[in-house]
C-alpha cells in the first residue's frame, strides 16, 4: 500500500512556480491572475483527494493541484512552464483520464493532475463518413469510449477495436493498448487510430501518424502516458451493426477450449467477438455465468451438473441486421457445429449493439448499488504464450486457486500479427498469446476477501510463471522500479529510453508509471 500526502509547502510552491495562472479554489472563489499564464480553464485545490484514488484503490498520492483545461493550449501551457522550471523543480505532470488505473498510474504526488475528461466532450467530436475516404473520428484525449460511441452511433457507425468496458478515456487506453474480444480480428485499439495530437513534455503540441513525427506516433501507442499527453486521436470507424447474438458454452476440458478458441480466432468465416473465461468451483454449484441468457435446450440444460469441476466458458458473438436474422442463424449454428462445447450448456440472447458494447456498465451499476465497487481491485493481466498456456493453466487453475469467487478470470487468444511491433506495448513473441486477467476485487480487511490474500494468489502466480519460464508479460503492469521495466521492455528498453529523452527529457510526465524519475525526484514506490 503507498501512502503519501503533500506537504501544505507543496501548494505554496506549485502558486510560486506556476507563478500567474488564474486560480479557482472553492473556498476563497477566483483567485486574481498572479502573472502570465492564462488559461481557459482553470487550477483547483478543492478536488486534490478525488486526484489521489483511483479505481485499484490501493494507492494515494496526493497532487498539489488540479487543472482543469479549458483547451489543448492550457495543456500545453501548464506542461511548457513546469518544463521550464527545469529539472530542480519537483513538479510533475499526471493525465488523468477517467482514474481507472490499478496502481497510482495516473497520479502524481505533489504535482498537477490533468483533469483529462474537462477536454472530452461529444461537442468536441467529430465525425468524418465521407465516401471518399474511410470513416474516421476525431475525439478528444479525455472522451470516454461510451460517448465516442454515443456521438459515432448518430453517423451509424462505431470504432471497431473495443475494451470490455467503455467509461475508459481514448487518451487512457491508447496508453496502454485497448483489448478485448474483437482485438483477434481487427487488432487492439493502438492498430485503429491513424493519427495523435500529443503535447510532449515540452509544451509542444504536435500532430504524428504513421507519416507525420511517426516516431512520436509510434511511440505514444502503448508508451503509458511517457511522451506526451494525447489530446486528440482520429480513431477508425465501421459501419455500425444494429444487433449481437451473444452466445456463451462451457467446457470442461482446457484443451477442447482452447483448440476451439485458436480455431475460430484463426479462421475467415468466424464470430465478430470471442473471449472466455475460468470457472472455479470446486463446491459444484455454478455462478451467474448465464444469468439473463437462454438456454438452447431447456430440459437438457437443467440437467447439466458440473461436479466441482474447473469449467471454461467461450464466449461469443455475431453481428446481425434483424431483417436477415434468419442468415445469421445459419452461420452461427455452422460455427457451433464445428465445436466440442458441453452440448447442454449452450445459451444465447439478443441485444443492440450498444447494449452489448455497454455490458460491463449494468454490472458497474450493480456493484455500485452494493457498494461493491469502490473497494481495492488488486487485479493481475498477463499476456502467456500459446506454447506455455496449459502448463500455466495446469498450475493456476488447478492448484493455486481454489474459487473464483472474487471475481471474474478472462482468458482468450489474440494473434500477434494484428499488433503493430512499431507501437510502445510490449506482447510475447509467438503468433497466438493469451490474455489472461484476475480481475479480483478485495471488499473485506481480512480473509479470504480482502487485499492480502488476493496479493499472495497473484504472487503465487508470478512466482510459478517465473520459475517455470512461462515467457509471459504483464498488461497494465504495475512495476515500482525502474529495473523491473528494463526486464519488461527487454531489447525494446533502449527505443523507450530514447524516446523519454526526446519527448519528455526531465520526465515530468506519468510520474505514476514510476519508469523514471526527475532528477530532482526519488523512484516513487
Ligand atoms: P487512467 O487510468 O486515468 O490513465 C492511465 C494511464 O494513462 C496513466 O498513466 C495516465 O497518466 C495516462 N493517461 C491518461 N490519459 C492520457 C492521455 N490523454 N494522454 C497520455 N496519457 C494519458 N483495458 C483493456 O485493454 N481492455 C479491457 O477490456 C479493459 N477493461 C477494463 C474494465 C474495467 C472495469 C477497468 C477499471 C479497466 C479496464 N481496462 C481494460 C483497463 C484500462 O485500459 C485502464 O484502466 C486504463 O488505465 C484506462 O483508464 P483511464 O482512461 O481511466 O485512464
Amino acid at each position: 500500500m503507498v501512502r503519501v500526502s503533500v506537504v501544505c509547502c507543496l501548494k505554496l510552491l506549485l502558486l510560486l512556480a506556476l507563478g500567474g495562472v488564474t486560480m479557482h479554489v472553492p473556498d476563497a472563489g477566483v483567485l486574481a491572475p498572479l502573472g502570465p499564464l492564462r488559461l481557459d480553464g482553470h487550477l483547483s485545490f478543492h478536488d486534490v483527494a478525488a486526484a489521489a484514488r483511483d479505481f485499484g484503490n490501493r494507492c494515494s498520492l496526493m497532487p498539489a493541484a488540479v487543472l482543469h483545461p479549458g483547451s489543448v493550449a492550457d495543456v500545453a501551457a501548464a506542461v511548457r512552464r513546469v518544463f521550464q522550471l527545469g529539472e530542480r523543480s519537483p513538479l510533475t505532470v499526471a493525465a488523468r483520464g477517467h482514474g481507472h488505473s490499478l496502481l497510482g498510474q495516473s497520479q502524481t504526488a505533489g504535482g498537477i493532475v490533468v483533469r483529462m475528461e474537462s477536454l472530452g466532450g461529444g461537442a468536441m467530436m467529430r465525425v468524418h463518413a465521407g465516401a471518399d475516404a474511410p470513416a474516421y473520428v476525431d475525439a478528444p484525449g479525455g472522451a470516454l469510449w461510451i460517448n465516442v460511441l454515443h456521438e459515432t452511433l448518430k453517423h451509424g457507425l462505431a470504432p471497431k477495436s473495443w475494451t470490455d468496458y467503455l467509461h475508459l478515456t481514448v487518451g487512457g487506453t491508447l496508453s496502454n493498448a485497448g483489448v478485448s474480444g474483437q482485438a483477434f480480428r481487427q487488432g487492439p485499439q493502438v492498430s485503429n487510430v491513424n493519427q495523435l495530437e500529443i503535447v510532449t513534455g515540452r509544451g509542444d503540441v504536435v500532430t504524428c501518424s504513421p507519416d507525420e513525427n511517426s516516431d512520436l506516433f509510434y511511440g505514444a501507442l502503448g508508451g503509458l502516458g511517457q511522451f506526451g499527453i494525447i489530446t486528440r486521436a482520429r480513431i477508425a470507424l465501421q459501419p455500425a451493426p444494429k444487433m449481437v447474438r451473444w452466445i456463451r458454452v462451457l467446457y470442461s476440458d482446457f484443451a477442447s477450449f482452447t483448440e476451439d478458441q485458436e480455431a475460430l480466432i484463426s479462421a475467415d468465416e468466424t464470430f465478430d467477438y470471442i473471449e472466455g473465461f475460468v470457472i472455479i468451483n470446486r463446491t459444484g454449484i455454478l455462478n451467474n455465468w448465464r444469468t439473463s441468457f437462454k438456454p438452447q435446450d431447456p430440459v437438457q440444460a437443467s440437467h447439466f451438473q458440473s461436479d466441482g469441476k474447473v469449467l471454461y466458458c467461450l464466449e461469443m458473438t455475431k453481428n446481425f441486421d434483424p431483417e436477415e436474422a434468419d442468415i445469421m442463424e445459419q452461420e452461427v449454428g455452422v460455427l457451433l457445429s464445428r465445436l466440442r462445447y458441453i452440448q447442454s450448456t449452450l445459451f444465447h440472447t439478443d441485444v443492440t449493439y450498444l447494449e452489448f458494447l455497454d455490458r460491463v456498465h449494468s454490472s458497474e451499476l450493480k456493484l455500485r448499488a452494493q457498494g461493491l465497487w469502490e473497494v481495492p481491485h488488486p487485479w493481475l493481466n498477463l499476456l502467456i504464450p500459446r506454447s506455455t498456456i496449459h502448463r500455466f493453466a495446469t498450475e493456476v487453475f488447478g492448484n493455486i486457486l481454489k474459487d473464483s469467487n472474487n471475481g471474474p478470470i478472462l482468458l482468450y487468444p489474440v494473434n500477434r500479427s494484428k499488433w503493430d511491433n512499431r507501437t510502445s506495448v510490449v506482447i510475447p513473441e509467438e503468433e497466438i498469446f493469451y490474455l489472461v486477467g484476475f480481475l479480483s476485487s478485495a471488499p473485506s480487511a481480512s480473509g479470504h476477501g480482502s487485499v492480502d490474500h488476493a496479493v499472495s494468489l497473484n504472487d503465487k502466480i508470478l512466482d510459478f510463471c517465473d520459475k517455470a519460464g512461462v515467457g509471459m508479460k504483464q498488461y497494465l503492469a504495475p512495476y515500482t522500479t525502474q529495473q523491473q521495466w528494463k526486464a519488461h521492455f527487454g531489447a525494446r528498453w533502449e527505443t523507450f529510453e530514447r524516446r523519454k529523452h526526446m519527448y519528455d527529457p526531465l520526465a515530468i510526465l506519468a510520474p505514476g508509471q514510476r519508469i523514471f524519475a526527475k532528477a530532482s525526484l526519488p523512484m516513487s514506490s
